[in-house]
């Protein structure tokens, strides 16, 4: 693996070489940016980019090439999320509130409590309202000593120009299905076949391929969402699909939830040098207390984030069939389904798949935009009926 020969803190950025040499540079600096900017398709890891190199700056290593080193209690802390001086900032609703902002900033003005810096992470910066922006913006014009920014966004374009030219760019790009592959063979000792199932399955998601690799629940729910438009023959066939979505979805959810909380509860526990079924001492409690808040914020978000990577799966799909109606010899997301996928894109034209491509982008959008989730699937499904209905419904063309 090519980042075998970094800090521990960098390996699990697969395939992010050049983002991966400008971070570990920079946290060897005595005064690094303050304000950095993470862009990078979902999945190509901007959080853990972020994550990285908050880990790397807090490091207690004297030696640069060292830092990051995965050992102290600096990067331990940092990497279970715990670190008093590291503050990751997920929205738990659509959008940020502003006085969510508010309080960050506020404490934005304090001295870092242990670390070398205090450190803010904003996943998911494109969900600031720009009234939430403009007061994000003052404190990054401002900024405190010793403090650090972190922003993460899709692109550089999701954020307002202002915050964008007062923060350094980190482009991260979609790792080959490859890198991601060999990243779960080399750290989590999986099979080579099924990772790289699992890689090309995710589009190259880390994160979403290790739990597809590990959990075989997670491959069959994935399976059912990619087979719900090869099963619509009918408008009856649409509306039930669409709630049996919904349903696979949210069991995904708690699954995907309880795996990831229990395992990083054993990692803090690890850190603090506990035993799995060991009781937390009173002075220790509060690193659980501050682990358990940060997962309850996230399971309320966790359904959402999966019905969307349900959409994403969705879209592979048809530009799978896309790709085989065009004869463009691409690579398969779904390549496990050649077969069947080559018998459905016979059976329907090029125009109405793009027409497909485009009706789940919009029951994407409608979903981040609360639309309830049956009403939008609805539609959504509706679209996927046979070419053959669809053409006798010229008002409801897909
Ligand atoms: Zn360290």
């Amino acid at each position: 693996m090519s980042n075998a020969t970094a800090a521990p803190a960098w390996a699990e950025l697969a395939g992010q070489e050049a983002a991966v040499g400008q971070l570990s540079r920079a946290a060897t600096m005595d005064s690094p940016t303050h304000a950095w900017l993470f862009t990078g398709p979902p999945g190509s890891g901007r959080s853990n980019a972020a994550r990285a190199f908050a880990q790397a700056l807090q490091c207690e290593q004297e030696d640069p090439a060292q830092r990051g080193c995965g050992r102290c209690h600096s990067c331990l802390t940092v990497h279970a999320g715990t670190h008093a001086d590291v503050k990751v900032m997920a929205t738990e609703n659509v959008t940020y509130k502003i006085d969510e902002i508010r309080e960050l900033i506020s404490l934005a003005q304090d001295r870092p409590s242990s670390g070398r810096w205090r450190i803010f992470i904003i996943e998911d910066a494109d969900r600031m309202t720009e009234r939430a922006t403009n007061v994000l913006l003052k404190a990054i014009e401002e900024p405190p000593a010793r403090t650090i920014w972190m922003l993460c966004a899709p692109s550089p374009a999701d954020v307002l120009v202002t915050i964008r030219s007062r923060c350094r760019p980190v482009g991260l790009r979609i790792p080959a299905a490859q890198s991601v592959a060999d990243l779960l063979v080399d750290r989590d000792g999986l099979d080579p076949a099924l990772a790289l199932f699992a890689a090309r399955a995710s589009q190259s998601h880390v994160g979403m391929a290790r739990r597809l690799a590990r959990d075989e629940g997670a491959r069959q729910r994935r399976e059912a969402v990619v087979h719900l438009p090869l099963r619509i023959q009918a408008a009856s066939d649409a509306v039930a699909l669409a709630k049996e979505l919904v349903e696979v979805t949210q069991e995904e959810a708690k699954s995907s939830a309880e795996v990831r909380n229990a395992e990083e509860r054993a990692g803090l526990l690890r850190a603090l040098g506990l035993g799995e079924d060991e009781k937390v001492p009173p002075k220790l409690r509060h690193h659980v207390k501050r682990l358990e808040d940060s997962q309850t914020a996230r399971n309320k978000r966790s359904v959402h984030d999966t019905l969307d990577r349900a959409m994403i799966d969705l879209t592979g799909l048809f530009r799978d069939v896309l790709a085989l109606q065009l004869g463009t010899g691409a690579e398969l997301v779904n390549e496990h389904l050649r077969d069947e996928l080559g018998s459905y894109a016979h059976g329907v034209t090029a125009e109405r798949t793009v027409a497909r491509i485009d009706a789940v982008a919009t029951a994407r959008r409608r979903l981040a935009g609360n639309v309830p989730p049956l009403l939008a699937l609805e539609a959504m499904t509706m679209s996927f009926l046979p070419d053959r209905i669809l053409d006798r419904r010229p008002g409801q063309q897909a």
